[in-house]
């Protein structure tokens, strides 16, 4: 067979050929913006122009901080398409880490948006390898005490809506770059090859994975500084998908009123996301026919969650495994054929579980004594190796340990069933260790999470002389509910479900469960809280 090279150039050349009368929507400071890949394209090719004449050559880093939005979509293009290194950055990092992470990605330029440019200000005498500053705004370019500071509308102007994006490129050099976000010590970087990132979006076309295709109206929730929005916005622009950004500072009601407005069908977020738009859709009423689709990744969707999207308003739900270092979609909970026949509470059982490993990858579960059983019960740790599976922490020592004889190994401890179903037991560092057998933090996290008057909860371990480490559950209440359940209420709930010994020691009531950049349960400074609480 031929070997032609897998770029994103021909993505957005399929969009601007085939789909140019295809809509991307964009809420900004200013308002619903609305285009079309036609004049999509022309911009971003714009934008790639204006790169190029401030000297932005092949294999240089440009960085990213910005919401999702339209023209963070034409960074996305304009600058792998030409042969630079997009690297989107987490807004949401400490400024110490977003210093850490420019300098040690050695980003030569930064589009910002307006609303950052005041962090960026701070932190501007420890990012001196950063030659120009492009500022992203509907106004006019806000004070700044930066220099070499570019609107980025003036400098599109000056663009020209012909350049040619590179066709010539190895499908195997960087176009991504993106930074985990840090629990212990700092980010560690994770470089994206064009090849990488088709073959993934190739995977998110699929039918029994995503299924993104022409017809979807797609809302990534999840942010575009975050894994690439999941790589939803390359398949999208791929496939000629309507995209739906929903730019900075969305609440709950903001966000269904765009589905609802925009005709969604699919949507992509973390579990924390389809909380909080849960509870909106229990006190106001949306017309949400449109979505087929709510897919669910980065911790694990609680069962009651999954349960109350589905029975209470009909919405599927999909739950998705991956890390950054995998691009990130690896696994993903798809019933099979003769699954049709289930009861309803079967099938939540199985959608509760993370799925099935996606077509193109390759995994190995290690436990104790070798691979592990497909018994649902034998723990281990998953390793993944694959097309869009990172070899390496960019120019990182900590490398060698994640990396091992040509697998990743993910840290974390999964089961795996008859029928080839992961479940995320838990992060191996968020295991609990109780008497010398371990209990899953996340087990006990969806149980509680099913309860009517719980919010959010999440356990954590608590240091404990005879026993090692006990569980303690940390509980938001509903707002409704709040004063009015009491620990042992709880703790009598979770009884039937667990083995005595898993049933947490305390119950402490939150007004919020702390989390990180990402939306995440920070679990980290959560042990500290309440270890301080116990303390007292
Ligand atoms: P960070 O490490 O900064 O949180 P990632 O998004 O790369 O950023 O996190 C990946 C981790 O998130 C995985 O290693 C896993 O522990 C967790 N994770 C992702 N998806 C799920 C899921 N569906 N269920 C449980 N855990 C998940």
């Amino acid at each position: 067979m031929m070997q032609t090279p897998l770029l994103l150039t021909q993505m957005i050349e399929r969009a601007e050929k085939y789909f140019p009368k295809k809509e991307i929507v964009s809420r900004t400071e200013s308002g619903i913006h609305r285009f079309t890949y036609k004049q999509w394209g022309e911009r971003t090719r714009r934008l790639a122009s204006a790169l190029s004449s401030l000297g932005v050559g092949e294999g240089d880093k440009v960085g990213t901080l910005a919401w999702n939005h339209h023209r963070h979509l034409e960074a996305y293009f304009a600058i792998p398409c030409s042969g630079a290194v997009l690297h989107t950055i987490n807004i949401r990092l400490s400024p110490q880490h977003i210093s850490y992470i420019i300098n040690h990605a050695g980003d030569k330029v930064l589009l910002i948006d307006s609303d950052i440019l005041p962090l960026v200000d701070k932190i501007k005498d420890s990012i001196p390898g950063v030659e120009a500053f492009i500022v992203m705004t509907d106004g006019d370019l806000p004070d700044t005490s930066l220099e070499n500071v570019y609107h980025y509308e003036e400098l599109l102007e000056k663009g020209d809506p012909t350049f040619s994006f590179r066709t010539d490129l190895d499908e195997n050099s960087p176009a991504g770059m993106c930074y985990t976000s840090a629990t212990t010590g700092n980010p560690k970087g994770v470089v994206y090859s064009h090849r990488g990132i088709v073959l993934h979006a190739m995977a998110l076309g699929l039918a029994d994975t995503t299924g993104v295709c022409e017809r979807d109206v797609a809302l990534p929730v999840v942010p575009m500084f975050h894994v690439n929005a999941w790589g939803l916005p390359f398949a999208s622009v791929w496939f000629g998908t309507t995209q739906v950004l929903p730019g900075p500072y969305f609440t709950p009601g903001i966000l269904a009123r765009l589905m609802q407005d925009e005709k969604v069908t699919i949507t992509a977020g973390v579990p924390t996301i389809w909380l909080g738009l849960l509870n909106e859709m229990e006190q106001n009423s949306y017309d949400l026919s449109s979505l087929r689709s709510v897919l669910c990744g980065g911790s694990a969707a609680p069962r009651g969650m999954i349960k109350a999207f589905e029975e209470k308003f009909g919405i599927k739900f999909m739950h998705a495994y991956g890390m950054t270092e995998t691009s990130p979609l690896a696994v993903i909970a798809a019933s099979k054929s003769y699954h049709d026949d289930m009861s309803s509470e079967e099938k939540l059982d199985l959608k509760a579980k993370q799925g099935l490993l996606v077509p193109g990858l390759e995994m190995k579960i290690i436990g104790k004594d070798g691979e592990v059983a497909w018994d649902g019960k034998e723990m281990g740790e998953l390793t993944l190796r694959g097309p869009w599976i990172a070899s390496e922490y960019y120019q990182d020592e900590r490398s060698q340990d994640a990396f091992r004889d040509g697998w990743l190994y993910t840290g974390d401890v999964v089961t795996i069933d008859e029928e080839g179903y992961i479940k995320i037991v838990d992060r191996t560092k968020d295991l609990i260790k109780s008497g010398g057998e371990w209990i899953s933090s996340v087990d006990l996290e969806n149980a509680l999470m099913a309860h009517e008057d719980i919010f959010e909860a999440a356990v954590v371990a608590v240091p404990h002389e005879e026993w090692q480490e006990r569980p303690v559950a940390c509980v938001v209440l509903k707002e409704s509910s709040r004063g009015k359940v009491t620990k042992d209420e709880i703790l009598d709930f979770l009884k039937p479900q667990f083995a005595k010994w898993w049933i947490p020691d305390e119950v402490i009531f939150m007004k919020e469960i702390p989390k990180t950049s990402v939306g995440k349960f920070l679990k980290r400074t959560l042990r500290d809280q309440v270890q301080d609480k116990i303390k007292q």
